[in-house]
């Protein structure tokens, strides 16, 4: 029994799987179509030349740029491929134009990495105020705060590595736009997950997550507009990826975007009910947060290489989940907590299994 009505359709896109997957966090499984879409692409650039092939996929490739240009709110010459986010991250940190010694204001479940990235160069890091203890940006503080003092931009990670908590980014894109300062929206856990229409000036994310596309594809969006221009190239090395990625977004919006945010949101609330307490674990979002990445704190006295044990031990049992350490949200968390990432064609029975198996992990 699927936890979805999509599910069945969703598990027939695919290949079976040996294991129980609930990792779409870390990566999403790719339907048929998406891998048939990329290795029809290498044969094709064996077969006529790279260049040529690509010349020939023109129209597909405007199609796939058009539908996830859409898919976040941007136009399709707005968007720019690049193999991660970090990548993406990267070359917009080194091509825009910040005053020396910049600022930038983040949520409390920023990706380490991410932080890494604004160290390296010197920009100063500000955590907004949250409204809750799930690390919910506070937007009316934050209003307050802008009034006094303006970052050179405000970065926020949608949803972030280690929480399934979504922030509020359609109001802080408003507060921060009334008072001058540009959003940049990290989207690596949000798109094809949650609505991710923003505003945002700049956002960011990548292919093989939740949209199931490739590895190896990450994509940037600048707006014309952007409160704070800046120029990257849109070298398009990988075509393939690019394609197989196009197919992925056709697929959600043939299902129907909304109703895929829908069913992911549902599926998080069956998720949560469904393991929070068991032996002493403790889910961290609350139960109705409209995203499938549910997290789990593990019994009171676990260190963080139990939590590793536990997932590899899991992963024996077949069933593959994420320890997730504090370096993935370093201003958040000092504990591993166990992500649990499932995708539409979770059955209730892999859930139980699930239950089954924490309940008797024997620590
Ligand atoms: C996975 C992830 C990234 C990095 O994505 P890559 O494509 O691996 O570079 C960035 N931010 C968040 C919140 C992520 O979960």
């Amino acid at each position: 029994m699927y936890c979805s009505d999509l599910g069945e359709q969703w598990h027939a896109a695919r290949i079976e799987p040996t294991i129980t997957h609930l990792d779409s966090a870390s990566a999403g499984r790719a339907s048929r179509a998406a891998i048939e879409t990329i290795t029809a692409h290498l044969w094709r650039e064996a077969e006529r030349g790279s260049y040529v092939a690509a010349e020939e996929q023109a129209s597909a490739r405007a199609r796939g740029r058009r539908a996830l240009a859409s898919l976040v709110g941007h136009t399709p010459d707005e968007l720019s491929y690049r193999d991660s986010a970090r990548a993406c991250l990267r070359a917009l940190l080194n091509s825009w134009n910040l005053p020396i010694a910049s600022t930038v204001w983040v949520a409390t479940n920023e990706f380490g990495p991410n932080l890494d990235e604004f160290e390296r160069r010197g920009i100063a890091v500000r955590t907004m105020p949250s409204a809750d203890v799930y690390g919910r940006v506070d937007v009316d503080a934050l209003e307050n705060m802008l009034q006094f003092e303006q970052p050179d931009f405000i970065h926020v990670c949608m949803i972030g590595s280690a929480s399934g908590v979504v922030q509020p980014v359609l109001e802080i894109v408003e507060v921060a736009h009334h008072a001058g300062v540009p959003v940049v929206v990290d989207m690596a856990q949000a798109v094809g997950h949650v609505p991710t229409v923003t505003g945002a000036d700049i956002v960011y994310g990548t292919a093989r997550k939740w949209l199931t596309g490739p590895r190896g594809v990450g994509f940037l969006a600048v707006r014309a507009d952007a409160l704070r221009a800046v120029e990257v190239d849109s070298s398009e090395a990988y075509v393939a990826g690019a394609l197989g990625l196009g197919q992925a977004v056709a697929e959600l919006q043939e299902i129907g975007q909304q109703r895929v945010f829908r069913e992911l949101a549902e599926i998080g609330q069956i998720t949560r009910e469904r393991l929070n307490g068991i032996g002493s674990w403790e889910v961290l979002e609350p139960v109705d947060e409209p995203s499938a990445l549910v997290t789990l704190a593990p019994p009171p006295g676990w260190q963080p290489s139990d939590v590793l044990t536990a997932k590899r031990a899991l992963q024996e049992t077949g069933i593959l989940v994420t320890c997730a350490d504090s370096w993935r949200a370093p201003l958040a968390n000092d504990q591993s907590v166990l992500r649990v990432s499932p995708h539409l064609d979770v059955r209730r029975s892999q859930l139980d299994a699930l239950a089954a198996a924490i309940r008797t992990m024997g620590y």
